[in-house]
């Protein structure tokens, strides 16, 4: 029995990751997942998020993403937009991205050159390149983490503030790509914006989400020389106001967690992304990255509300 304590509330489940490997595993042998694939991702881009995954996982992840879908990058997907040549674009095309710009992101570039696989890797422009932290990576547990993400940005702050972190406080050791590591990865990985410290764009004031939009956008040009055009939602949570935001600092794409698959007409500032846990067996990332998992979720979350707020964090769209 798991037992996550947060803030002022013990959370118990029964449900260990045993368990739950064996759900994945039941649900892609009834063969839904390969359905999906065959007829709904099919003449569709699907595109997947992962974190801070370890090196050994990323090649046995992305051999069998390899097999059963065509991997593309970003660009060829924006590229079919815009010249009107989606239909050019492999069937089952398939995008990674990595989200934080974690350090350990370095290690996967043996792989990314083994297999040619490109990937976006969408940097927090404030964290690269120093040794200040994700304020989510703060030693807190899981718990107070998400209901962190529920307040509005200054209490969020002040709460961390008392827990020794600030954004701007340089720690011993870094967790993000130094300079240089981007620098050498740039042969094989698109960096894109990530916002500057991960804050969620919504709970900010105006005046913070439109400094977290637009600077992080030109640290990443004037900085580290990138052209930086697309924009991933930290936690996947915008709104209206951000997309407006996004659009005036000159982005041309907005990428969230949305559920679904992609084709030319998918509003460009809200292209949807499946997240994959980091350390995945086969048998959750197929079912994860056909899309399943997420619309099982959002049917709970959406009929039984109840029960899905009491699902342990494992089930959460971000486990
Ligand atoms: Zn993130």
């Amino acid at each position: 029995m798991n037992i996550i304590e947060g803030t002022g509330v013990i959370y118990k489940s029964v449900i260990d990751m045993d368990n739950v490997k064996i759900i994945f595993k039941l649900l892609r042998y009834t063969g839904t997942p390969f359905l999906i694939r065959e007829i709904l991702q099919r003449k569709k881009v699907t595109m997947l998020l992962f974190h801070d995954i370890d090196p050994i996982k990323c090649e046995n992840q992305f051999k069998v993403l390899r097999k059963k879908y065509n991997i593309i990058s970003l660009k060829e997907y924006f590229d079919s937009r815009e010249n009107n040549t989606f239909k050019s674009l492999p069937s089952k095309s398939l995008i990674i991205t990595i989200d934080d710009g974690n350090k350990n992101n370095y290690l996967l570039k043996p792989i990314l050159k083994k297999y040619n696989i490109p990937v976006t890797i969408f940097l927090c422009a404030g964290i690269v390149g120093t040794n200040k932290h994700f304020w989510f990576s703060h030693n807190l547990n899981k718990r107070t983490i998400e209901e962190l993400k529920n307040l509005p940005n200054s209490q969020r702050l002040n709460f961390l503030n008392k827990y020794g972190y600030t954004e701007e406080k340089e720690f011993c050791s870094r967790q993000a790509l130094s300079k240089d590591e981007i620098e050498n990865l740039k042969e094989f990985v698109d960096f894109q914006s990530h916002t500057i410290y991960h804050p969620i764009l919504p709970k900010c004031t105006e005046k913070e989400a439109q400094k977290e939009i637009t600077l992080s956008k030109k640290i990443l040009e004037e900085k580290y020389h990138l052209e930086t055009y697309v924009l991933s939602y930290p936690n996947g949570d915008y709104g209206e106001r951000e997309i407006l935001l996004a659009k005036k600092a000159g982005y041309k794409y907005g990428i969230t967690v949305d559920a679904g698959y992609n084709d030319p007409k998918t509003d460009p500032f809200k292209l949807k992304r499946f997240n994959i846990r980091d350390d995945s067996d086969v048998d959750e990332l197929l079912v994860k990255a056909s899309g399943l998992w997420r619309y099982i979720m959002n049917f709970i979350k959406t009929h039984f509300p109840q029960m899905y707020t009491k699902m342990p964090p494992i089930f959460s769209i971000w486990r």
